[in-house]
C-alpha cells in the first residue's frame, strides 16, 4: 500500500497504487473501487481510489498524426507539456489548456477541463473526436460521437467513473507563433472587474486575477489578463516564432511551516502583486506561452508553500443573474476569514 494525495495533498489515503505497462495489465488490474490517475493534479481525491489506484502515466506514446487536419492519437499519459513542446514549434496547440500543462490527456478528458477561453471554445472534450476505452465490464471499446456515443458523452467530464482511457484522438489548434498578445486590466473593485470582463467577452483568452484578501471600498479588485495568438509580425525582433518560455528554475523543495501562509504575508503578498500588475495595465504586450498560460508552473512544488497539511481548493460556476452579489458574498467572507489564496491560474 502506498499513501497517495492529489496536488492539494489533503486528504492523503493509503491505497494500492498499480503502474500498468500493458492495456491487457489495466484490465487485470481493475477490480472493484478501483480508480484511474494521470499524473495526480486534481487538487483534491478524485485521483485516489479507496481500494486501488492505476496510474497510467506509463502510456505515453503518441500514436499518429496528421498534419493537414492537426487530428491527433495520442495514449492516455501523454502529458499536455509534451503535446505543447513538440507540436507547438510545427504550429499546432491544443484548443484548450488549463492553468497547468503538466496534466494527462486521460485526466484532461476525464475532467472535461477547461482553458482561459471556455467562453469561446468550451471544454476540453469538444475537441476530442474519440477515445479508447477500457470498461468497467471488461470490453474495450472505440468510442466517439458516432460509435458508442453514451460511453463517449459519459466519459468527457465524467472523472474515471466509466472505465479507463487508454488512447484519445483530438483535433489541435494552427497557430502561427506561439506567442500571445496579453492585455491587463485592472479594475479598482468587483464592479469594475466585473465590466471589464464582459467588455473583454470578445478576446479569445480572459482570465481575472482577484485579490481575495481585500475588504471594503477594494472588494474584488482584480487584473484582467486578456489573451489573443500573435502573429509572426508582431513579435519582438529577433525573436524565434515558437518560444514557449522559461520556467523559473525555482522550486519548494521542503514542506513549509503551514504558517508561512497566513493572513499577514497573503495581504502583502496580493497587495505587491496587485500594484506591480496594476502598472503594466493599459496597453498590450506580447507574451510568450508559458508564462500567460502557465504562471503556476513556473515553480516547481508550489504546494509545499502550504506545509504538510495541505489545502484544499474551492471552485464554483454562478448563474450570470444574481453573480455580481454572490461573488461579492463569496469574497467578503473568504476576505474576513483570512482563507484568501495568492494564485493565479
Ligand atoms: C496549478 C493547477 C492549475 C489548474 N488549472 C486548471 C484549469 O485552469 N482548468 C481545469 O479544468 N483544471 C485545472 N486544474 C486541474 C487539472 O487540470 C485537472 O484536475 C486534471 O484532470 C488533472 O489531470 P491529471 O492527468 O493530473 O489527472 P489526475 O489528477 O491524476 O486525475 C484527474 C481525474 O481524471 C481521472 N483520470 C485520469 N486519467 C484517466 C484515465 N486514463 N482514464 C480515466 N480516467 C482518468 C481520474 O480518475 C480523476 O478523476 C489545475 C490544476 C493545477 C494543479
Amino acid at each position: 500500500m502506498t499513501l497517495v494525495s492529489g496536488w492539494g495533498r489533503f486528504p492523503v489515503v493509503d491505497s494500492d497504487v498499480l503502474r500498468p505497462r500493458s492495456f491487457e495489465a489495466v484490465g487485470e488490474a481493475m477490480v472493484s473501487g478501483t480508480v484511474a490517475r494521470g499524473n495526480g493534479r486534481a487538487y483534491g481525491d478524485a485521483a485516489i481510489g479507496a481500494v486501488r489506484t492505476v496510474t497510467m502515466m506509463g502510456f505515453d506514446r503518441i500514436r499518429w498524426f496528421d498534419p493537414v487536419t492537426g487530428r491527433i492519437r495520442l495514449e492516455a499519459g501523454v502529458l499536455l507539456s509534451d503535446l505543447i513542446d513538440t507540436f507547438g514549434p510545427r504550429g499546432f496547440l491544443p484548443f484548450v489548456l488549463p492553468g497547468t500543462r503538466f496534466v494527462s490527456i486521460g485526466g484532461a478528458v476525464a475532467a472535461d477541463v477547461h482553458g482561459k477561453n471556455h467562453h469561446c471554445e468550451g471544454g476540453f472534450g469538444r475537441y476530442v473526436d474519440a477515445i479508447l476505452l477500457r470498461t468497467g465490464e471488461g470490453e474495450v471499446i472505440e468510442a466517439s460521437r458516432e460509435q458508442n456515443s453514451d460511453a463517449f458523452f459519459a466519459t468527457i467530464g465524467g472523472m474515471g467513473l466509466t472505465g479507463m482511457i487508454l488512447e484519445a484522438t483530438l483535433r489541435l489548434r494552427k497557430v502561427e507563433t506561439g506567442w500571445i498578445r496579453e492585455r491587463v486590466i485592472s479594475a479598482s473593485d468587483l464592479d469594475a472587474a466585473m465590466r471589464a470582463l464582459d467588455a473583454g467577452d470578445a478576446a479569445t483568452y480572459s482570465v481575472a486575477w482577484i485579490d481575495c484578501a481585500a475588504r471594503g471600498k477594494d472588494l474584488g479588485r482584480s487584473l484582467i489578463y486578456l489573451g489573443e495568438h500573435a502573429g509572426k509580425n508582431e513579435l519582438p525582433a529577433g525573436a524565434a516564432p515558437f518560444h514557449a518560455g522559461k520556467d523559473s528554475g525555482l522550486g519548494v523543495p521542503i514542506d513549509l511551516p503551514s504558517m508561512t501562509l497566513n493572513r499577514f504575508s497573503i495581504l502583502a503578498f496580493n497587495e505587491l502583486y496587485y500594484r506591480m500588475g496594476a502598472r503594466r495595465a493599459g496597453g498590450s504586450h506580447v507574451v510568450s506561452l508559458y508564462p500567460y498560460f502557465f504562471p503556476l508552473d513556473s515553480i516547481a512544488d508550489w504546494n509545499r508553500i502550504y506545509g504538510r497539511r495541505g489545502f484544499l481548493q474551492h471552485q464554483c460556476v454562478i448563474p450570470e443573474n444574481g453573480a455580481r452579489d454572490v461573488l461579492g458574498e463569496i469574497l467578503d467572507r473568504v476576505a474576513r476569514r483570512g482563507d484568501a489564496s495568492f494564485l493565479r491560474c
